[in-house]
C-alpha cells in the first residue's frame, strides 16, 4: 500500500478515534493535545521529518529490533492517557487535601509517564501509595486497574468491534508507516520482539486484528498476571542471556519512557515514537521532550519516513 493510500486512511481512523473521545476532565500533557478540537480530521501538508537527536547515532550492527506496541504500532488504546490520568485526579481530589486540582494533574503525569511502558499495575500500585499517603483507604491496585480497564474499554470497544467485524482496516489504526517499517527490517533480516505493558490477553489479540503479529518471529509478550514474571527488562535480558546478541545489537522503537531506558541501558540504539495521536501527523513536543531527557537517538513523528529512516539506521551496512 502506496504512502498516499495509508495517509487517506489514516484521517479516516482520526476522525474515528476523536469522535469517540470522552469529554469531561481534561490535562495537558500526552494525548490531551490530540483531543483538541482544532486537531481532529488532522492537517494537510507533509509530515515533518525525523530527528537525530545522537550525532552519528546508528543501528548498523542490529540483529534484533524490539517494538513497544500501544501508542508506538497501535492506536487501538489511544487516549488511554485521558482516561488514567482524570481518574487518579479524581479520586485525590476527594480526599479534600488543599491540592489543586492543577497540581495533582502534574503530580499524577509525572509518575504515569515515567512508568508508561511498564506494566499497567505499576501505574496503579504508585497511585495507591499516593492515596495512602494523603490519607486514604487505598484500594488494592489490582481493583484500580480494573477500573480503569472498564473505563477504558468504553472508549476504545467500539474500535475493536469495528476491527473484528471488519468494519475497520487494521491500516486505521496502526502508526501511519507502520507496517512498511515492519517489513523493511524483516527484509534487513532483523529479528523482531513485540513487547507491551498491556495484559498481553488484550494485546495479543489487538495484535492479531492488526494483522502484525507475524511479523515478530521473537515473539509477541504483554503483561501477565503475575507481574514479577515478566517485564522489558526481563525480556532483554532473555535475549542477551538466551542467545549471542549482544546490547548494541539491539534497536528499540518506543513512546514510552521504559522501553528506550532499557534498550540504552545495555548500549542498544533507541527510536522514540513522538506522534501526536490520533491523526499521527506531527510531533508531540510533550513526548518528544521526555524521550530525548531519557536518550533517544532518533524521533520520528510516524514511519511514513520508513526509507529516511531505514536509511539512519542501516546506511553503512
Ligand atoms: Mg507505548
Amino acid at each position: 500500500m502506496g504512502i498516499l493510500a495509508v495517509d487517506r486512511m489514516t484521517k479516516t481512523a482520526s476522525k474515528k478515534l476523536a469522535g469517540t473521545t470522552r469529554s469531561g476532565l481534561t490535562t495537558p500533557g500526552p494525548g490531551n493535545k490530540a483531543t483538541a478540537p482544532d486537531r481532529v480530521g488532522g492537517r494537510a501538508g507533509p509530515a515533518p521529518a525525523m530527528e537525530q537527536v545522537r550525532p552519528g547515532a546508528s543501528a548498523t550492527r542490529a540483529r534484533v529490533a524490539l517494538f513497544d506496541f500501544d501508542g508506538t504500532l497501535s492506536l487501538i488504546r489511544s487516549g488511554w492517557v485521558d482516561v488514567m490520568v482524570p481518574m487518579m485526579v479524581e479520586i485525590l481530589l476527594d480526599l479534600d487535601t488543599g491540592e489543586s486540582e492543577q497540581e495533582l494533574t502534574s503530580l499524577v503525569q509525572e509518575f504515569v509517564w515515567r512508568l508508561t511502558g511498564k506494566e499497567t499495575i505499576y501505574q496503579m500500585m504508585e497511585f495507591a501509595a499516593h492515596v495512602t499517603k494523603r490519607g486514604g483507604r487505598a484500594l488494592d491496585p489490582l481493583e484500580y486497574k480494573r477500573m480503569y480497564l472498564d473505563r477504558l474499554w468504553t472508549k476504545i470497544r467500539g474500535r475493536v468491534e469495528d476491527l473484528r467485524s471488519g468494519h475497520a482496516t487494521p491500516e486505521q489504526y496502526l502508526v501511519p508507516g507502520a507496517r512498511q517499517l515492519l517489513e523493511r527490517l524483516k527484509a534487513q533480516g532483523l529479528r523482531l520482539y513485540l513487547a507491551s505493558g498491556t495484559d498481553e490477553v488484550y494485546m495479543k489479540e489487538e495484535a492479531r486484528l492488526l494483522d502484525v503479529s507475524r511479523y515478530f518471529d521473537g515473539g509477541v509478550y504483554g503483561a501477565l498476571d503475575d507481574y514479577k514474571s515478566f517485564s522489558k527488562k526481563i525480556l532483554v535480558q532473555r535475549i542477551l542471556s538466551q542467545t549471542d546478541v549482544r546490547g548494541e545489537e539491539i534497536v528499540g522503537f518506543g513512546d514510552g519512557y521504559v522501553e528506550i531506558e532499557e534498550v540504552k541501558l545495555v548500549g542498544g540504539t533507541a527510536v522514540g515514537v513522538a506522534t501526536r495521536e490520533p491523526e499521527c501527523r506531527a510531533i508531540d513536543d510533550w513526548k518528544r521532550e521526555r524521550l530525548i531527557g531519557v536518550g533517544a537517538d532518533f524521533i520520528v513523528p510516524n514511519f511514513l519516513g520508513h526509507a529516511e529512516l531505514m536509511e539512519a539506521l542501516f546506511a553503512s551496512r
